[in-house]
């Protein structure tokens, strides 16, 4: 009911007279048709009112809204709203006593613009005024509550039934009114966490090197793709379950993926700082060195005269006698050619082999008994989680505090959890060791295959003084490295070049 004060202003407001009165009031109570009708006439006349029509209902239950007069009435209202400024009825309660009734009612009057005016009871301030005011706020405020309480549960059951119930997440879309997954997008979200779980790069890192092939995805998103335990195929909300849900859809990455990636999120100091970056174009930038002034060499491009673009590697050094230029598949295709004649060095490597074991096995040592401490602080979590939910159920904790508290152990199981899991891929380690030294033998496909950042990591582990650019080949000042040439004579104290022929090249 609107609490309107009447326009002053204006002469005369029309107004309907709605009067009812049920078989058993009659009876019981005396009340009458006309009783109601004198009151509304003179609350009418007083008020400067003019009655436009009058609604008698006689013998109708007060329950329900289905009443015919009632009916007309609203009819009536909705046909000529713009002429119709009030409905007058002796009590509220003439209309419904049913509190939704009411509402409803309210609410349909409220649409027309059509206020609801009582002849006894103070329209603003009396006791059923007030009550009805009141009650029609808690109603819709019942009604509301009622109606998300439905929702809400209506989508626990769903998720707990495996669907995801929200936008698909990037790598997923929607098909047929399933979630798929995204062929166009799904192996990108693959790479993300793939690159991301070598810790070698940032978050940023990996934003740009997803922007150098064209895709064009956010840090943010980055950051957010990062944290969905939903591409493991499964899905996590603590309100609803404080179990992993399976999802009707499928996986993009294993868990093992998944729970690396989240202990290098939880601790952010293991990751590798950046390092200078280069031009993707030119990944032997500043690592090869001119061979007269030993500056290392520069990359650009330019155009020659039929306007073709022309790379090429050159000496910038501007004291430089010789400032050579080398085309760029030249010098690419000739480091290229240096790597195929460089594998591990057999007795290095298996040296580096033998450490690598014996400190895994050290390892291995502290990180079961550490596995173990885990464990048994997961469980005492999981059982001061079930104690606080007794209490909860109990009723000796308020359920604000109960959430607080069980989302605080959630979140330290999860923390748990994901530590856990690193533990998971310690075995055949000896397999893993195996298989990394084999590829080591393919460092031109490795090179070839790999982006920037790791191409010019490789380069500078291969070759950590850098190549001296020659007519027929490199010069190289290393020795004593993880790689030698093939067929070298394998002696680690045996230096591949001599001193002298490179110390001149030292200084500029
Ligand atoms: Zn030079």
């Amino acid at each position: 009911m609107k609490n309107k004060k009447y326009n002053k202003n204006k002469v005369v407001n029309n107004v309907i007279i709605y009067t009812r009165v049920s078989t058993t009031e009659q009876a019981t109570k005396g009340y009458s048709l006309n009783s109601q009708e004198e009151a509304c006439k003179t609350y009418a006349i007083n008020n400067n009112l003019n009655i436009v029509k009058l609604f008698k209902e006689c013998g109708e239950s007060a329950k329900t809204i289905q009443r015919t007069k009632l009916k007309e009435l609203i009819s009536f209202c909705a046909k000529n709203k713009k002429n119709i400024d009030a409905i007058l009825v002796w009590k509220l309660d003439r209309l419904t006593r049913c509190m939704s009734d009411f509402y409803t009612l309210n609410n349909m009057f409220n649409e027309f613009g059509i206020e609801i005016l009582s002849a006894t009871e103070n329209n603003d301030n009396s006791a059923t005024g007030k009550l009805t005011r009141n009650m029609l706020g808690a109603f819709a405020q019942f009604e509301n509550d009622q109606k998300s309480e439905r929702v809400e549960a209506g989508m626990i059951q769903a998720f707990n039934e495996g669907k995801w119930l929200w936008k698909p997440p990037y790598g997923y879309k929607m098909f047929d009114g399933e979630m798929v997954i995204d062929n166009q997008t799904a192996p990108i979200v693959k790479k993300i966490y793939e690159l991301y779980a070598t810790g070698l790069y940032k978050q940023t890192d990996i934003c740009r090197m997803l922007a150098r092939e064209n895709i064009n995805i956010s840090s943010a998103k980055i950051h957010y793709i990062l944290n969905q335990i939903l591409y493991t195929g499964y899905m996590f909300k603590p309100e609803w379950n404080s179990e992993l849900v399976k999802c009707s859809a499928p996986a993009i990455i294993n868990k093992d993926l998944y729970y690396k990636t989240q202990s290098i999120l939880n601790n952010k100091n293991n990751q590798v700082t950046s390092y200078v970056r280069n031009n993707p174009q030119f990944p032997l930038r500043r690592f090869i060195v001119c061979p007269f002034c030993g500056s290392p060499l520069t990359a650009s491009n330019s155009k020659s005269k039929n306007k073709k673009k022309y790379a090429y590697y050159h000496c910038y050094n501007k004291k430089c006698n010789n400032q050579i230029r080398i085309p760029k598949n030249k010098l690419e295709n000739m480091f290229i050619e240096q790597l195929q004649n460089i594998i591990p060095n057999k007795t290095i490597c298996d040296n580096l082999k033998e450490k690598i074991i014996e400190n895994y096995k050290i390892m291995m040592k502290e990180s079961i008994e550490k596995e173990k401490r885990l464990k048994t602080e997961l469980k005492k979590i999981e059982d001061k989680k079930n104690k606080i939910l007794d209490l909860y159920i109990d009723g000796k904790l308020n359920e604000n505090d109960y959430n607080y508290k069980s989302e605080e152990y959630n979140k330290q199981i999860i923390n748990i959890k994901s530590e856990l899991a690193s533990y998971n891929d310690n075995n055949n380690v000896e397999d893993c060791i195996e298989f990394v030294f084999e590829s080591l033998n393919k460092l031109d496909e490795i090179w070839l295959n790999s982006d920037i950042d790791t191409k010019q990591k490789l380069q500078q582990l291969i070759f950590p003084e850098g190549l001296i650019y020659e007519e027929n080949g490199f010069r190289t000042t290393q020795n004593d490295s993880v790689f030698t040439k093939k067929g070298a004579f394998i002696a680690p104290d045996l230096k591949m070049v001599p001193p002298s022929e490179f110390e001149s090249l030292s200084t500029p």
